[in-house]
């Protein structure tokens, strides 16, 4: 057991390098399996899922593209709050099949939005593909199609999650242990 410390907070290994690669050999196996011949266009969300698309389109063997994202929210000045946008998805995306890469879903609220943009902008079939996934925080009526590790609510960094922009480059996940 590693113990570590970024800033203010003290983190010890939860989950270690070997076992985040096995689950994206499981996670790469469904979708070779499952989209074998539909073409795909892969699109991960940065910052968070650098790594794990790194890790993972080395073991997607289908004819495919990859792209990327990032997210940009702000503060609306209508009652409806918080809006968030997408920038840098410049490929033409009317019918195709995409899987968004995400690190984590915790409150599914990213996921939610990207999915209703992405069939807004004509995406036939959007799929979500995420290394780990928070069920207890998740609020929204929907689950990540590709889940590699299920995760209590804790807060977590390393394998591209940051704790304020540190931690990204540790090839194990760590949990919080001062809160
Ligand atoms: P959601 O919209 O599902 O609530 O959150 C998604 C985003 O919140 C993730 O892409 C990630 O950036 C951030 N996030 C959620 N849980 C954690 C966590 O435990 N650690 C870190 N570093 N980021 C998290
Ligand atoms: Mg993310």
């Amino acid at each position: 057991m590693d113990v570590i410390q970024i800033q203010d907070k003290t983190f010890e290994t939860l989950i270690t390098e070997s076992e985040i690669l096995s689950a994206i050999d499981v996670v790469a196996e469904k979708i070779n399996n499952e989209l074998d011949g539909k073409r795909p266009l892969f699109v991960c969300v940065l910052n968070g899922a650098f790594m794990f698309a790194a890790d993972l389109m080395r073991r997607v063997k289908l004819e495919c593209e990859i792209s990327f994202l990032k997210v940009a929210s702000y503060e609306g000045t209508s009652s409806t709050g918080r809006f968030k946008q997408l920038i840098g998805l410049n490929e033409d995306v009317k019918g195709r099949t995409v899987v968004l890469i995400e690190d984590i879903v915790d409150t599914g609220e990213t996921m939610v939005m990207l999915k209703k943009q992405l069939y807004d902008m004509g995406v036939a079939d959007v799929r979500m593909a995420t290394l780990l996934f928070k069920p207890e925080s998740c609020r929204k009526d929907v689950t990540p199609d590709y889940v590699g590790i299920n995760l209590p609510k804790d807060f977590i960094v390393g394998y591209g999650l940051d704790y304020n922009g540190y931690g990204r480059n540790l090839t194990d996940i760590y949990t919080l242990i001062n809160k």
